[in-house]
């Protein structure tokens, strides 16, 4: 036999695509020959593949080789293809009877010692396999319980490829991997456990019912941290896709933890101010690594003390902001990963950050201006919600509150107001008001004319005319009414500019 064919897997942005390998065997100058692979991975493939049949205790076949990876215009990434091209070759070489893997995807990177090791992006691959109607497939053990969350694929372990070959030649079996079982558990973090701020809890709930962004500004220890963490507490967990979509970015980011279910919940991400650019917005050699807008994509990204950090990466994240995915990498040789987060910013009103807030600061007004200065511009233009928090005072902190509202209460309400919405627009294909064009979103000039008259005196852009319209519709979803009135967008109005108290 001199020609063999095995199904393999990648991944090419978020979504997994089937690859076929091809060996040919044929008499003639001993080499190997892999094409539709990129030039450096190939190199490395070839070398490993080699190293790890030998190891294997296989004799390397002394004959001409050509493997090819179909079809040819996918960008191939990564190293999943390795055991796929190693059992071709001894097919193809009449070594390896592949009749058992009819309908078998094979995955995973070679060690040179003939061990299987563990590849990025087994969730997608294998997503990948079942559309394309395969029923097994064979996977590094260590990403076994992740490919076995696709429904409708047999999944097998393997930790060597001599392992695979026993199973292949001899049927002796391979152990079987069962979707992990675990609960998701999420740390409960309570909107209860928030002092005081409900000005500020209105925000966090306008941001969740409509999708909009927040900022929050105030002294440290007031509670923007703790907010901002219970933001995703109050979004509907993630339906069966999205839910799908998360956990393939956190598989090809290598961050799913061994034996971890789908990420059901809305993630959470707060990137470091001294992060770098790549790390917010993902990078890497071979396989890119998303980055946090990413691992926040259906949830929320929270950065804390905004002016600390660099304006290129400010910069860096307008574009995925607005439209919802990142792009990696140069012109020609990119990719491109979801990013659809909901924004929240912190910061304090200036760089001495005393606690008890303005009456302890010892900045100069040139300091505090420059610093806030820092807090305008086109990311912070995007931003509808904007929020003042004040200082903690002890009574308030001692204070036995009885009409202190849980998660539970309040995520109740923005679900009701989120399906109003979802209902509203369906036509339209919006899940959130953040998502409404202009033209969707008139209203009677009775309701606008205060905006109307801030556009023509240049107190609003018409940017932040849009921004104030969704955030009214919002309001309007969250008391249960048919249309925004005159009091919802002169609340919405309040919210952008930072004035509800
Ligand atoms: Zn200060």
């Amino acid at each position: 036999m001199s020609y063999a064919k095995v199904h393999a897997a990648g991944v090419s942005g978020v979504t997994g695509v089937l690859v076929d390998v091809e060996a040919d065997v044929a008499l003639g100058m001993p080499q190997l020959v892999v094409s539709g692979l990129p030039d450096a991975a190939l190199h490395e493939a070839r070398d490993r593949v080699r190293a790890a049949l030998v190891n294997a205790g296989e004799e390397w076949p002394q004959r001409r080789m050509t493997v090819n990876l179909r079809p040819a215009t996918v960008r191939k990434q990564g190293s999943s293809f390795d055991l796929g091209i190693a059992v071709a070759i001894l097919g193809g070489a009449g070594r390896l009877p592949l009749a058992a893997l009819d309908g078998v995807a094979l995955i995973g990177e070679l060690g040179l010692d003939g061990m299987i090791r563990p590849v990025r992006g087994v969730l997608p691959m294998v997503m990948a396999a079942a559309r394309a109607g395969l029923t097994q497939a064979i996977v590094p053990q260590a990403n076994a319980a992740e490919a076995a969350l696709v429904p409708g694929v047999r999944v097998k372990a393997a930790s060597s490829l001599n392992a695979v070959m026993s199973y292949v030649r001899d049927g002796v079996e391979l152990p079987a991997a069962l979707p992990a079982l675990t609960p998701d558990s999420r740390p409960q973090l309570d909107l209860a456990e928030v002092v005081g701020q409900e000005h500020a809890k209105v925000a966090l709930e306008v941001a969740a019912a409509g999708g909009h962004h927040l900022s929050l500004l105030g002294p440290p220890g007031a509670g923007k941290t703790m907010l901002a963490a219970r933001l995703p507490g109050l979004l509907p967990p993630l339906d069966d896709r999205a839910a799908l979509e998360v956990t393939s970015l956190y598989s090809i980011a290598g961050r799913l933890a061994p034996g971890a279910g789908l990420v059901r919940h809305p993630p959470f991400q707060a990137p470091h101010h001294t992060t770098s650019t790549a790390a917010l917005l993902g990078g890497g050699t071979g396989l890119a690594r998303p980055g946090a807008i990413s691992l926040a994509h259906r949830g929320v990204l929270f950065l804390d003390e905004l002016p600390e950090f660099s304006r290129t990466a400010l910069e860096a994240l307008r574009q995925p902001l607005e439209e919802g995915s990142v792009r990696i990498g140069r012109s020609k040789d990119f990719v491109s990963y979801p990013a659809r987060v909901q924004l929240v910013t912190a910061a304090n009103p200036c760089p001495c950050a005393r606690p008890g807030g303005d009456a302890f600061c010892e900045c100069s007004p040139t300091v505090r201006r420059r610093y806030l200065g820092r807090l305008s511009g086109p990311l912070m233009d995007r931003i509808d919600l904007h929020v003042e928090l004040f200082p903690v005072t002890s009574a308030r902190l001692f204070a036995v509150d009885d009409l202190v509202e849980t998660t539970e209460t309040v995520a109740r309400r923005v679900s009701a107001a989120r399906s109003a919405a979802a209902e509203r627009w369906r036509a339209y294909g919006w899940q959130v008001n953040a998502e409404a064009a202009r033209s969707a979103l008139r209203l009677p000039p009775s309701a606008t004319a205060d905006l109307r008259h801030r556009i023509d005196t240049g107190l609003l852009s018409a940017r932040g005319y849009l921004r104030v319209l969704r955030v009214a519709w919002t309001l309007c979803d969250l008391a249960g009414a048919d249309r925004p009135t005159r009091e919802d967008v002169a609340t919405a109005l309040a919210l952008r500019l930072g004035d509800l108290r």
